[in-house]
């Protein structure tokens, strides 16, 4: 047995890859394979509807909020949110608290004016910057509620009086969160919820239309909305996974569910981490994430030893992002809590021996 623990693209509940494989051969017993068949045909509008309900019912997402799938991994969106929604002259908040915040921060500077309220850069981003006050005229605040590569995570929704855009792409429903509170969620689906190739989009739709600018067709959310992410060819696979990803996600107790097993895995993998003295968590303890766990070694001289250790027991992806080094093993939705379990045990005999 494997054990999985990439960043992303990353880990698929079993039971998701055996029905998307009976799929590329037999799709829903047409004789076609899912790679073959029309967007427009119902077949696939079955599918892409029951993603969209699926979405709206895990979320409890009210009448305002819109659901999309779109092409393009989350980085589209760090262009495609102030394209739409910042104009010129007109001024967006951004929390810069990490690699893929800063990223959105550099794009939506090509469209508007952006007030950087609060960075973690001073410490390489290793907690993050709740204390910060917003200009009153800021037409959103944007932040990640998850960081992917630093191993921070918003343990509540930031307070603020202007409408929050999130990149959700590293946690996506692996828990409850009051989603129904952010003007606009974006997330591309290859950590949480399939495959890369499409972004999942949760829209209030009062926040189109605002902008002067001419939107190309293609980006312009109001577009894709009337024409309910059908515009041009979506991407039938990627959305296909996402749905049988989410009907899984239901079938485990909905976000409620997946929020218990992931706080037991990250739970379990922390209090091992803190207990062991070899290894260090570099982030604030308030603000560890529970689905992207960063953590190294006091002694760096042993890391790659620990790596070899790592890969004679089947643990995989568990090396750190190049930009921070040391480890980091992910424990997205799919992550069975065996495969933690697995791990800490690595972690203490290796503790055991070199200790
Ligand atoms: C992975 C990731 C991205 C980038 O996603 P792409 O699909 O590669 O564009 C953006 N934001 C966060 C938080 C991520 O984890």
């Amino acid at each position: 047995m494997v054990h999985n623990f990439n960043a992303g693209p990353s880990i698929l509940p079993k039971e998701v890859l055996q029905q998307a494989s009976e799929s590329l051969l037999n799709f829903n017993n047409s004789g076609l394979s899912i790679l073959e068949i029309g967007h427009r045909t119902a077949l696939f509008e079955e599918v892409l509807h029951e993603a969209v309900s699926l979405v709206k019912e895990l979320m409890r997402l009210d009448a305002d909020h819109e659901v999309l799938f779109l092409h393009g991994g989350a980085s589209t969106q760090f262009m495609q949110v102030p394209y739409n929604l910042l104009g010129e002259g007109q001024t967006a908040a951004y929390i810069d608290n990490g690699i893929w915040g800063s990223k959105a921060i550099k794009e939506a500077r090509l469209f508007g004016n952006v007030n950087v309220v609060a960075s973690s850069k001073d410490k390489n981003h290793t907690y993050l910057p709740k204390e910060f006050t917003t200009p009153a005229d800021a037409v959103y605040l944007h932040y990640t509620t998850n960081n992917t590569v630093e191993g921070t995570q918003w343990q509540t929704v930031p307070e603020t009086h202007l409408p929050l855009v999130a990149d959700m792409s590293s946690d996506i429903l692996s828990r409850e969160l009051d989603f129904n509170k952010h003007a606009l969620i974006y997330a591309g689906a290859q950590k949480n919820i399939g495959i890369a190739g499409v972004n999942l989009l949760v829209i209030n739709k009062n926040m189109l239309g605002k902008v002067s600018r001419k939107i190309p067709t293609i980006l312009d959310y109001r577009i894709h909305i009337e024409n309910g992410s059908m515009l041009n060819t979506p991407p039938v696979f990627a959305i296909y996974v996402s749905m049988l990803t989410l009907r899984w996600i239901k079938k485990m107790g909905g976000v409620a569910g997946i929020e218990k097993l992931n706080n037991q895995k990250a739970d379990l993998f922390y209090s091992t981490l803190d207990a062991l003295p070899i290894f260090r968590g570099p982030v604030a303890k308030e603000d560890r994430s529970k689905m992207n766990a960063v953590f190294v070694m006091e002694d760096t001289s042993l890391e790659k030893q620990f790596l070899n250790v790592a890969k004679e027991e089947n643990l995989y992806g568990i090396k750190g992002h190049r930009s921070v080094g040391g480890f980091r093993a992910s424990f997205y939705n799919a992550l069975p809590l065996t495969s933690v379990e697995v791990l800490v045990q690595v972690m203490k005999d290796f503790a055991n021996k070199v200790g």
